[in-house]
């Protein structure tokens, strides 16, 4: 675990700023609300609440409790979904 590398004055300084610190990415990370992360990829509120819960999309409390997304988890899910669209629209284009 390396979750420890933080002190709690750092995370605390992290949160002023707007940001949290994630264990899964073990980095300060920007955080959003469903409904931001959901306007910010142009997709639906349903699709953000399945992706955080499976897993795909981290999940963290801000400093009023509140659960946010981690907006670096967003941009990777969203990045790697655009290039695999991408790939197969590629694939399909080679064998028409
Ligand atoms: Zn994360």
């Amino acid at each position: 675990m390396t979750a420890g590398r933080f002190t709690n004055k750092q995370r605390i300084k992290l949160r002023l700023a707007g940001l949290a610190f994630c264990p899964r990415c073990d980095k300060a990370v920007e955080l959003l609300t469903f409904d931001e992360a959901a306007r910010s990829f142009n997709t639906d509120l349903q699709d953000i609440l399945l992706l955080a819960e499976n897993g795909d999309l981290h999940r963290l409390y801000n400093r009023r409790a509140k659960v946010m997304i981690c907006g670096k988890s967003l941009v990777d899910f969203f990045e790697s979904r655009r290039t695999r669209l991408l790939d197969s629209h590629f694939v399909n284009s080679m064998s028409a």
